[in-house]
């Protein structure tokens, strides 16, 4: 089974997890199969590090509500996403926009793209989609949603830790009413718990927004919008806290892994 993502496929790997469902030869399977496997193929063409797709049709009934509230009745839900080697793609920069200015990073602007190409290629196929950004801060119920993948765990920092990439990652969903076969065969599902419970982003937050209790939105806030707790990186970029991603240890996730 291969581990990381961008190896070549073998014909076990892809064997290896597919529901009985999704084996049928009757046209409506076949139709599903192929869109599903375009959109793959596309994700691998265009480099895109984090893609899997989720059934969500296929979840236990807790899991499968994650995904209600979205203005659209969706079956799939497809993860997005870009690996991060460098927090500071996380620096936050004004862009002047005609809503005004808004606040961005480039890490989120990655994933946005990703997620707004494939909007249109499924729209262009007359299904809707809904589409949920990535969060560059701990977001449990993305985190739920993201887990529900099985490529990875909801940590005690409420950030999914993406297989090996553990929380160095930004990773948004595009939900559609297409009916898309679930899963990446490129990977294997994750079956450790990757999150170890070492405490390292709860000791390593500064103002006690993550405890064992979960996590504390709005002093998370006021703590990164004090300009007091910013580095400022040039006259338009800052460096907010991250320190809950860049405490999660990937090269001890990888170890779990093995
Ligand atoms: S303040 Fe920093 S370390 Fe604490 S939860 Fe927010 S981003 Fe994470
Ligand atoms: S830092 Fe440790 S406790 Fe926190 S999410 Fe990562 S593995 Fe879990």
């Amino acid at each position: 089974m291969k581990k990381k993502w961008g190896e070549p496929r073998s014909r076990q790997d892809v064997e290896v997890q597919i529901p009985e469902s999704y084996l049928a030869k009757d046209y409506e399977t076949q139709e599903r199969r192929k869109l599903s496997f375009l959109l793959q193929e596309s994700a691998f063409s265009e480099h895109i590090p984090i893609f899997c797709i989720i059934d969500i049709d296929l979840l236990p009934a807790e899991e499968k509500a994650l995904f209600d509230g979205y203005g659209i009745t969706p079956h799939a839900a497809i993860l997005l996403g870009q690996t991060i080697a460098e927090p500071f793609l996380f620096a936050e920069q004004a862009a002047p926009g005609n809503r005004g200015d808004r606040i961005s990073s480039c890490a989120e602007l990655i994933t946005l793209g990703y997620l707004m190409g494939f909007r249109e290629k499924i729209e262009f196929q007359g299904y809707q989609t809904a589409l949920i950004p990535p969060s560059p801060l701990p977001d449990t119920k993305l985190s739920r949603m993201l887990a529900a993948s099985r490529k990875g765990v909801v940590g005690r920092s409420q950030r999914f830790l993406a297989g090996e990439y553990g929380a160095w990652h930004t990773i948004g969903l595009l939900l559609t009413d297409a009916p898309l076969m679930g899963g990446d065969y490129r990977y294997p599902d994750i079956t450790v718990d990757l999150c170890d419970g070492c405490r390292a982003c709860l000791d390593a937050c500064p103002c006690g927004a993550i405890t064992d209790d979960g996590y504390d939105e709005k002093r998370c806030h006021e703590y990164r919008n004090n300009p007091d707790n910013q580095e400022q990186a040039s006259t338009h970029t800052v460096m907010k806290c991250m320190r809950c991603m860049t405490a999660c240890d990937k090269k001890r996730i990888k170890e779990l892994l093995k």
